[in-house]
């Protein structure tokens, strides 16, 4: 047995990761479902490295030295089950298996709590950064049994990315599916993101009038300050390409309806289970829902009137107005991640660092920013933050954003330009600074029709009040437990 560590699944994600383990000085051995994938790779990009194919399972587990490690790099869902099946019979107490794709939190706590009692070390890692980041250097966000990472925790922080002090992007999260949940968090953020810059581009577009060349300046300027980051950048970059065959912008000709592959939504159903507000990174979920009805959309356009505006005002405080919107508005996003992350902390028994965390998705991964640096120190400052919302540094921003933000939101609405994640970002910091809701209302709603009770603000909490509100309902009150 002569190999650092085994990875299956040679698909995107799994050969440059296994090229890049192998760049940093690891023998690794590799499998594949479909066999003539093995041969291809190594007939191909793994000719003449330290990579060798294991054609069955056996054969492959057979390479790989004591401990074993297995990276799995397959599809989410059953496929990862099947293929722990497959490795398990000749897997020994102390082997460890690393899911490295994107399995849903709950998969991998089940996953780690049944192969702890067979003894083997269960890893569910997130791997960030898609082909580029995983053959350069991924951000990886590893959970499950922490007994596995004095072991796997070389390798892969040897192939993550690093952040400009040389930190590794990629620590020990927690245990179960800590790792996974993280990832997904990411993912839901990088839905609200694209969102958001979808709706300034919009904006830029339709109430601006600017062309695609203009609008790719105006994101290649903010991508040099507060907004530098990879998806700022890569939005730039897409605005200037012209089609070979047109001649035009490619982004005009591109369909408007966007796909996508479940993160984003489980993020949105943590959200709901644990009853942790992330309005915006739900509505992200929800544009791209809405932008996959072309066709009602297009028969809507046709029926259903919108305001006739035109812009007459200076475009250039416009922009400015718009990049703030567009911060104010990711700082809400993150805050509700974060929050979402606490949550999950708190329901899971996990100590999540997320001062680790935002520097764990510095470098590597999609939602790479330096506005992670100031999360990064947010936390350090204060671990035990309730809202990213309240560091000083952030409560700065939002302040002084604030007015742009308004100004931004109030000329979509008249304009009639859908800015669902723009406006749920300012809806929730509005609600979350205001001392007062209107639940009181709400609560005497739920009373009068379902003796569902209420808490009086002359009384102390944890007592509860029923009204006969009408003079016809009896004394007995619901139960007050909350879902
Ligand atoms: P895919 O998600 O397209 O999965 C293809 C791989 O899964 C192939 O190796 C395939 O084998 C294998 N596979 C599928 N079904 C089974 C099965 N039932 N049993 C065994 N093997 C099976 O590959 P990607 O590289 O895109 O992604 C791998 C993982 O990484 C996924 O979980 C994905 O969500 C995640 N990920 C992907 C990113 C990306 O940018 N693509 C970024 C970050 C994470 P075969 O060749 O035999 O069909």
């Amino acid at each position: 047995a002569t190999a650092d560590i085994g990875l299956v699944g040679l698909a995107v994600m799994g050969e440059n990761l296994v090229l890049n383990l192998e760049s940093r000085g690891f023998t690794v051995a590799v499998h594949n479902r479909t066999v003539a994938r093995i041969d291809d790779f190594l007939a191909g990009r793994a000719q003449g490295r330290r990579i060798l194919g294991g054609r069955s399972a056996e054969e492959f587990v057979a390479l790989l030295k004591k401990p074993r490690a297995i990276m799995i790099m397959v599809r989410a869902g059953s496929a990862v089950d099947d293929t722990i099946e497959l490795f398990t019979p000749y897997l020994e107490p102390g082997d460890i298996l690393i899911d490295g794709g994107n399995s849903h939190y709950l998969d991998t706590e089940r996953r780690a709590s049944r192969l702890a009692d067979r003894g083997l070390l269960f890893v569910g890692t997130g791997v960030s950064g898609g082909e580029e980041g995983a053959l350069n250097g991924p951000s990886v966000m590893p959970g499950g049994h922490e007994a596995a990472w004095p072991h796997v925790g070389p390798m892969l922080q040897a192939i993550a990315a690093r952040t400009p002090d040389g930190t590794p992007c990629c620590d020990w999260v927690g245990a179960g599916g800590a790792g996974h949940f993280v990832k997904m968090v990411h993912n839901g953020i990088e839905y609200a993101d694209m969102q958001m810059i979808g709706e300034a581009y919009h904006l830029m577009r339709d109430v601006l009038g600017l062309s695609a060349p203009e609008m790719s300046d105006v994101f290649a300027r903010w991508n040099t300050g507060r907004l530098g980051s990879y998806l700022i950048e890569i939005t730039a970059n897409i605005l200037a390409k012209t089609d070979d065959v047109t001649g035009l912008p490619l982004v005009d000709l591109i369909l408007d309806t966007a796909g996508q592959k479940g993160t984003g939504k489980w993020t949105s159903e943590a959200a709901l289970t644990l009853g942790v507000p992330a309005a915006t990174i739900a509505e992200a979920v929800f544009a791209r829902a809405i932008s996959a009805l072309k066709d009602e959309r297009v028969a809507a356009s046709r029926v259903l009137e919108g305001p006739a505006t035109s812009f007459e005002g200076d475009k250039d405080a416009f922009l400015a107005d718009l990049e703030l919107a567009l911060y104010a508005s990711k700082i809400c996003s993150y805050a509700q991640g974060f929050a979402l992350m606490g949550g999950a902390a708190r329901e899971y028994g996990w100590r999540l660092d997320f001062g680790r965390i935002a520097h764990l998705w510095r470098e590597g991964c999609i939602i790479r920013a330096v506005f992670l640096d100031d999360i990064h120190e947010a936390y350090m400052e204060e671990p035990r933050l309730p809202s990213l919302l309240l560091a000083p540094f952030f409560q700065r921003a939002t302040s002084e954003a604030s007015a742009a933000w308004r100004r931004v939101v109030s000329r979509a609405v008249l304009s009639g330009v859908p800015v669902p994640a723009f406006s749920s970002a300012l809806s929730y910091f509005d609600a979350y600074r205001s001392a007062k809701l209107p639940a009181n209302l709400l609560q005497a709603q739920r009373d009068y029709f379902g003796a569902h009770q209420y808490e009086r603000t002359d009384a102390p909490r944890g007592q509860f009040f029923h009204t006969d509100w009408t003079g016809e309902g009896g004394v007995t009150a619901s139960s007050t437990y909350n879902v």
